[in-house]
């Protein structure tokens, strides 16, 4: 159920890897909101993602996610602006895709992949479909919000949405909008008030 606390997880954004980018609120704003303050709420970002590693979660394991999530952001953003992605950002992602992880699939009642063992498994899972992602066609599907503070990158196949799934960037975004028509159409009117006196 959704709610209004700025520090629930958003699972919206079109995959797991932008669920991550997520996770850290209005990243570009003055106050930013850190929704994996630490290692229990990554773990439980884990679980719910279907990523929990067969062992605990520590803050160490929490300052990596964070590394991939950053790097990832740099990426993502360059991508979908059209910029030269930085290369400290290529580099780095490239460190976290060194890590092994086969891939062990086991049946039952659907399809499922094996957990990952370790955190670094959990994360090169996470990177390997951020670079199909952004590396490959369906990039193009992908748009940063407008909001100056977010940028939240999401995935928007139809090219419908304008604002990520955040509601209060939308409701923001509206608001300013319906201003700015406003003020458009009352600007026109003006002259054509002048006319008639
Ligand atoms: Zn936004």
């Amino acid at each position: 159920m959704a709610t209004d606390d700025p520090y629930d997880f958003r699972f919206d954004c079109g995959a797991t890897w932008l669920n991550l980018l997520a996770t850290r609120g209005r990243a570009f704003g003055s106050h930013p909101v850190e929704r994996l303050d630490s290692a229990e709420r990554l773990a439980e970002w884990l679980r719910a993602s279907e990523l929990a590693p067969g062992r605990d979660v520590t803050p160490e394991d929490l300052r990596r996610t964070w590394r991939l999530r950053e790097c990832l952001r740099a990426l993502a953003l360059a991508t979908v602006e059209g910029r030269t992605p930085p290369e400290e950002a290529i580099a780095e992602l490239g460190a976290f895709l060194g890590a092994e992880d086969r891939v062990e699939l086991t049946g039952g009642d659907r399809l499922r992949r094996r957990p990952p063992a370790t955190i670094d498994d959990a994360l090169v899972r996470i990177a390997r479909q951020a670079v199909d992602h952004l590396a490959g066609v369906d990039r193009d599907g992908l748009k940063a919000c407008p909001e100056d503070d977010c940028r939240g990158v999401f995935t928007d196949p139809a090219g419908r949405r304008r604002w990520c799934p955040s509601p209060s960037c939308a409701s923001r975004g509206r608001v300013r909008a319906h201003r700015a028509r406003l003020a458009a159409s009352q600007a026109a009117a003006a002259p054509a008030e002048l006319r008639r006196s």
